[in-house]
């Protein structure tokens, strides 16, 4: 099973080049979620290549190796993939996300949640996020953080007040 993370959109996809020509598929696993590479064709050409504790971490993480191991590029600082995958998470945060505090009175819409897909919501469990742009349904890694748009639920078994929002900066 495929288990692709998706947000935030522009660090996922700035991932996914720096690992071209090779395709990495993201499954759930005992380590929270591994990372495995195949070529164009589908053919897994390196299994358990990275492993995270969530899967944009687990990307990551296959980010670094690949730069470390294949492109002899610098990879982030950091003792551990993961550890550099979580530099790379952070500076990318600090540079296109804008933090707005946690809760619906931080999405800005007056009563109750304000679904726009310049938002981001984020798990303090395991650290996924999911845009909030209404118009799809997803649910992070461990499952605390559901949106559900058919049934128009968006929520998190923490309670409202731990889910921390950001919002991504205009321009490039
Ligand atoms: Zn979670």
């Amino acid at each position: 099973m495929s288990d692709d993370p998706t947000e935030p959109a522009g660090l996922v996809a700035s991932a996914r080049q720096r690992l071209a020509p090779t395709i990495a598929r993201v499954t759930r696993s005992a380590h929270g979620a591994t990372v495995e590479l195949t070529d164009q064709a589908g053919h897994i050409v390196w299994p358990e290549y990275a492993h995270g504790p969530n899967r944009l971490l687990a990307l990551l993480a296959a980010e670094q190796r690949y730069l470390v191991e294949q492109t002899g590029a610098d990879s982030t600082a950091g003792a551990t993939y993961v550890d550099k995958a979580r530099t790379r998470e952070q500076g990318w945060v600090h540079q296109h996300l804008r933090a707005r505090g946690s809760g619906p009175d931080a999405t800005g819409g007056g009563l109750g949640w304000s679904m726009t897909s310049n938002l981001l919501a984020r798990c303090r469990t395991c650290g996924e996020y999911l845009s909030l742009d209404p118009n799809d349904t997803a649910s992070c890694l461990c499952g605390d953080l559901n949106k559900d748009m058919d049934a128009g639920r968006f929520g998190s078994r923490l309670g409202d007040g731990a889910i921390d929002i950001y919002q991504t900066r205009p321009g490039p």
